[in-house]
């Protein structure tokens, strides 16, 4: 059995049987990876109220079969979570893979949050998209100017008039 001690921001969390929870997080040390948070459910948790979407937190596992939250410690919050904070935490959910950590990746989203601004750009190319060159799925123009998170593709500014705003992330 492995344990490990990193810092990590909550992608999101959701139920998991009667009791439990299970947490999606990017972490600094391991990327991305979904730990159970056994009794996550119950009132007393000490673990949830620091486990929020787009909450830095310092979380202790466990890895045997799964990795299993047993501690979650929280630095001083970001000051606030702004909308471009949540697409931010939306389009690191929609893009990356479990289990590849990326130094890169995880200094722009914790500076991105911590200034409470989108950096969707960054983002991209650390991902691997080239914003500059992609265009619009619908109608094929250039340039792109919004990524459709559930849809992952790209497209311009009068066809992504269409998508719902929870669904977009701005290109810059
Ligand atoms: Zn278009």
């Amino acid at each position: 059995m492995q344990e490990y001690v990193t810092d990590a921001i909550v992608l999101s969390i959701h139920s998991r049987g009667e009791a439990d929870r299970v947490v999606d997080c990017y972490t600094k040390q391991l990327g991305r990876i979904e730990a159970r948070m056994i009794g996550g459910r119950k009132p007393l948790s000490k673990l949830s109220p620091h486990c929020v979407p787009g909450g830095f937190v310092t979380i202790r596992l466990v890895e045997k079969n799964q990795f299993t939250l047993i501690d979650a410690l929280q630095p001083p919050p970001f000051r606030r979570l702004t909308p471009a904070s949540l697409r931010t935490i939306a389009l690191v959910r929609a893009l990356t893979p479990k289990g590849v950590p990326d130094n890169r990746l995880w200094e722009t989203l914790k500076q991105s949050l911590e200034e409470a601004k989108g950096d969707a750009g960054t983002l991209f190319r650390i991902l691997g998209y080239d914003t500059a060159s992609a265009s619009c799925e619908a109608c094929g123009d250039t340039p792109v100017s919004l990524f459709s998170v559930s849809h992952h593709e790209f497209f311009c500014d009068r066809c992504g008039a269409r998508l719902s705003e929870g669904d977009i992330v701005y290109c810059s």
